[in-house]
């Protein structure tokens, strides 16, 4: 019944945006909603993405997505086309994004993750076109038939043909999700509680251990994959994430991959292997984030439910459907 529902009101969400784009090319009531920034799409799940139907909750989320063996694309291939509403000029734009991506996560002078244009064979791959603001699926969603919707909206008043911001959504659909989703954000942000309109708490939300993997990477704060210091706050001339360890930390760069998100990408799709020690520290160092952190919020104490991410990620390899989408 969760399952239907959720369908539907996904399948309907696509139907709109798709149906959609003439009128918003020339409707300013659309495209102000999201005059600042793009990817914060209110309603959606970390701003960009759109919860996988058969989720019960829209609190889940991390780093690279669990487990990699259903969500990485195969050979670390991303087949791709264009919606018919993507500009030849948008399009070379985020093609060279894509180049940019592959040139940066070269291993040995060989590609470890490439796009390129969907063929007639493929059964698995994402269409871009120009819908309500920049979101992605997250990760691959196995082996589920059809199309991964990807929004790069191209208007008068906001754009998602930023670089990293190409960069970004196209990370999401690798696998990965926000930096400061990570388990062990906490240590390195503190996140402003007070300025963040509780109906958009949702999108500070952070993962565990069971549910993503930081690749042994350490905390990013220049991420393509984090977000800005005052995201979806209420007075916006206020932070809504501190950086703590270096409190002068820019966050939320949009021009491209960081060296952080180059090495992750690089062990997800097993170019370079990933270090394998001290893994019991590291889960049990979470795990007393997480135990302290239980109290911040209620959104974060209902979010821990492993057991149904894992059954929903079952579902997902085996049969259907779609996974997590972000919106930018
Ligand atoms: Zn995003």
């Amino acid at each position: 019944m969760h399952l239907n529902k959720y369908l539907t009101l996904i399948l309907l969400y696509f139907v709109i945006n798709l149906h959609s784009i003439p009128i918003l090319q020339s409707s300013d009531t659309v495209q102000t909603t999201s005059i600042y920034n793009p990817e914060q799409n209110e309603g959606l799940e970390g701003g960009d993405m759109v919860p996988q139907p058969f989720q019960k909750s829209l609190t889940d989320r991390g780093v690279a997505i669990k487990p990699a063996s259903s969500n990485r694309w195969a050979g670390g291939v991303v087949p791709y086309e264009f919606a018919a509403n993507i500009t030849a000029n948008n399009s070379a734009f985020i093609v060279a994004q894509m180049r940019a991506m592959e040139n940066l996560t070269q291993v040995n002078n060989t590609q470890c993750i490439s796009f390129r244009p969907r063929n007639a064979s493929d059964l698995y791959f994402i269409t871009i076109f120009n819908g309500s603001g920049c979101y992605s699926p997250v990760g691959s969603w196995g082996s589920y038939i059809g199309t991964r919707p990807v929004s790069l909206m191209h208007g008068t008043y906001s754009t998602c043909m930023v670089s990293g911001i190409v960069q970004h959504e196209l990370t999401h659909v690798l696998g990965f999700y926000h930096e400061q989703s990570r388990p062990d954000r906490d240590s390195y942000v503190s996140i402003q509680w007070a300025n963040i309109d509780p109906s958009q708490a949702f999108n500070f939300v952070k993962y565990n251990d069971s549910q993503v993997d930081v690749e042994m990477t350490s905390y990013d704060y220049g991420s393509v994959m984090h977000y800005e210091w005052n995201a979806f706050a209420l007075n916006s001339s206020g932070p809504t994430i501190i950086p703590t360890q270096n409190t002068s930390a820019y966050i939320g760069q949009r021009i491209r991959l960081s060296p952080v998100d180059i090495l992750a990408i690089q062990r997800y799709y097993g170019c370079v292997p990933t270090p394998n020690i001290t893994t019991t520290t590291i889960s049990t160092t979470i795990t007393t984030t997480l135990m302290s952190s239980t109290t911040t919020t209620s959104i974060i104490s209902s979010m821990g439910n492993s057991s149904t991410v894992m059954s929903t990620t079952t579902t997902a390899a085996t049969s259907v459907i779609i996974d997590t989408f972000w919106k930018l």
